[in-house]
């Protein structure tokens, strides 16, 4: 059956759960070959076997996408057992601390979430482009509504999908001429180990959620 990226390369950061992983799984149902870059093992190797089971091809490159050497061998990984890169979803990406005022916020988790939401974005952009333009593929960017509107869930997680949306549209124009698109998408509240622990353990906090979703559910 043609399928709509027979043979191609798909990297999916952060594939070990949630969206990553439906996105990976999405990936190789439409015939790509998949990179699950994650930071964990167990979680992510589950992704491989479901892709597998489903008669996919996958593998997984535990990956930081904070840190500079382990993105760099992703890459490197990728290209050892599939030869190329034809798109990244760099997906990974961490709430923080939810509902935080700034006064109290952590420091140390407001460069956490600087680090792997935005930076992290950047590092694997950075790394992935020379094979994207190669390939003439495209790049996708998990942003979130967080991105688009303020909030108050956390200020580092909103300064962070703000950073990736401009991030995003500076790359796009940048690489607009060599024949590949880079966009981000933005996402609501979609139902994840992440949002379970940031509203759907709490009834008051669902409430409000799903009040505000017109299909009335996250
Ligand atoms: P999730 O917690 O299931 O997935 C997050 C993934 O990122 C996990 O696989 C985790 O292991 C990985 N990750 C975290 N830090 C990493 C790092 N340093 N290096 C590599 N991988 C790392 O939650 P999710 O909801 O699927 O979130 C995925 C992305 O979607 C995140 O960027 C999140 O901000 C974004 N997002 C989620 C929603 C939502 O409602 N669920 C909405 C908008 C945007």
């Amino acid at each position: 059956m043609n399928k709509l990226f027979n043979g191609e390369v798909a990297l999916v950061t952060g594939g070990s759960s949630g969206i990553g992983r439906a996105t990976a799984m999405a990936f190789a149902a439409e015939g790509a070959k998949v990179v699950v870059a994650s930071r964990r093992s167990e979680e992510s190797e589950e992704t491989v076997r479901l892709i597998e089971a489903d008669g996919g091809e996958a593998m997984f490159v535990k990956t930081d996408v904070s840190k500079t050497s382990e993105v760099q061998a992703m890459i490197a990984e990728t290209l050892k057992r599939f030869g190329a890169l034809n798109f990244a979803f760099n997906n990974a990406g961490i709430e923080g601390d939810p509902f935080v005022p700034v006064e109290e916020y952590s420091e140390t988790t407001w460069d956490q979430v600087i680090e792997i939401n935005l930076k992290g974005v950047f590092l694997c952009m950075k790394y992935e482009l020379a094979h994207i333009v190669k390939a003439k593929g495209a790049i996708v960017n998990m942003a979130s509504v967080a991105g688009l509107v303020g909030g108050r869930v956390g200020s580092a997680y909103y300064a962070s999908k703000h950073g990736v949306v401009g991030l995003t549209k500076a790359a796009a124009l940048e690489y607009a001429d060599k024949g590949i698109r880079i966009n981000a998408v933005a996402p609501a509240v979609i139902k994840s180990a992440m949002t379970d622990r940031t509203f759907f353990h709490d009834e008051e906090r669902t409430a409000a959620v799903i009040a505000r979703h017109p299909v009335g559910r996250g």
